[in-house]
């Protein structure tokens, strides 16, 4: 399995009281490091993303403004929840360059799985706005990578984290070619999602409280039958543990063994229809050590 970061992700920082924090990204690493699968992953920097990747998903306008108005000190401020520092840019960046890189590396190479730990975030940023901790949106900017320069006809997006992937499905509501299934908190931010009618974007809103039996009925329901006849040649996680019972944010209640088990299902569906093929992208995830924890339960299911 690769692992791709990059040490600009650890600089992007919004504040001291902020719940996207820095410290996430050490919080994954430090646990993987002394882990038993660490010996089955190569560690790899990623690259800084062009601006013609960030236009196949993102307004020409939007993405200019960002690079130009890219703060050279003090901070400007995206969204009410988002903003940006001297090293948030190439952050963002980085984030999405690293998916870029994971579609390049496990198209080209017999490599199954990658997980791009990036920050910030990406499934709220929409075709032409930040939102919600969310830049650039990371795991669609790989999607349509994939789709564009690899020529793949299929790629499926399973979003579990806790809020609605309100970006990505903005980015790809009108394109088939690209299967979204995003299970979220609802009524919850960004509060959109649940009345969706679309063949290719398989929205799974659930109440507060939602627990492990629950969600993995919701996921045997909805998910994996759409998934299974959809047969992705690629399938892509955005992969964000705020649905954890710890996390500080949501009302869920899923525990490390529920990510550990949505991964293996739907790796059972990658080995059926995409040669394997998963690449797994951070999205959210605020209690620390919930979110290392998960964050190895998953990996290790991926491994
Ligand atoms: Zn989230």
């Amino acid at each position: 399995m690769l692992f791709i970061s990059h040490p600009d992700c650890e600089l992007h920082d919004m504040g001291t009281e902020h719940p996207e924090s820095p410290l996430r990204i050490d919080a994954i690493k430090k646990l993987l490091e002394t882990s038993t699968i660490n010996e089955k992953i190569k560690y790899l920097e990623a690259p800084l993303v062009d601006k013609a990747h960030l236009y196949r998903v993102h307004e020409n306008e939007y993405v200019d403004a960002v690079f130009s108005n890219a703060p050279t000190e003090g901070i400007l401020r995206l969204d009410p929840d988002t903003s940006m520092n001297p090293h948030s840019l190439n952050a963002a960046r980085r984030a999405s360059g690293a998916v870029v890189h994971a579609v390049d590396l496990i198209i080209a190479t017999s490599t199954e799985s990658a997980f791009c730990c990036v920050r910030p975030p990406g499934h709220h940023a929409e075709r032409g706005r930040a939102m919600g901790f969310c830049i650039f949106n990371n795991v669609a900017v790989g999607a349509a990578h994939a789709l564009n320069t690899h020529g793949l006809s299929r790629v499926a997006i399973v979003d579990f984290d806790v809020h609605h992937g309100n970006g990505t499905e903005d980015i790809f509501q009108d394109n088939p070619a690209i299967m979204l299934c995003s299970s979220f908190q609802h009524p919850f931010y960004p509060n959109s999602g649940a009345t969706t009618k679309s063949d290719h974007i398989i929205n799974l809103p659930l109440p507060a409280g939602t627990d492990g039996h629950a969600f993995r009925n919701a996921v045997e329901m909805n998910f994996l039958p759409a998934l299974e006849s959809f047969q992705p040649e690629l399938i892509m996680f955005s992969a964000g543990f705020d649905a954890h019972k710890d996390d500080p944010l949501a009302s869920f209640m899923l525990e490390e063994d529920d990510y550990r088990w949505i991964t293996n299902e739907v790796k059972k569906i990658a080995g059926k229809h995409a040669d394997g093929r998963i690449i797994s992208v951070l999205e959210g995830g605020y209690d620390l050590t919930a979110l290392g924890n998960s964050a190895l339960a998953h990996l290790e299911a991926l491994v």
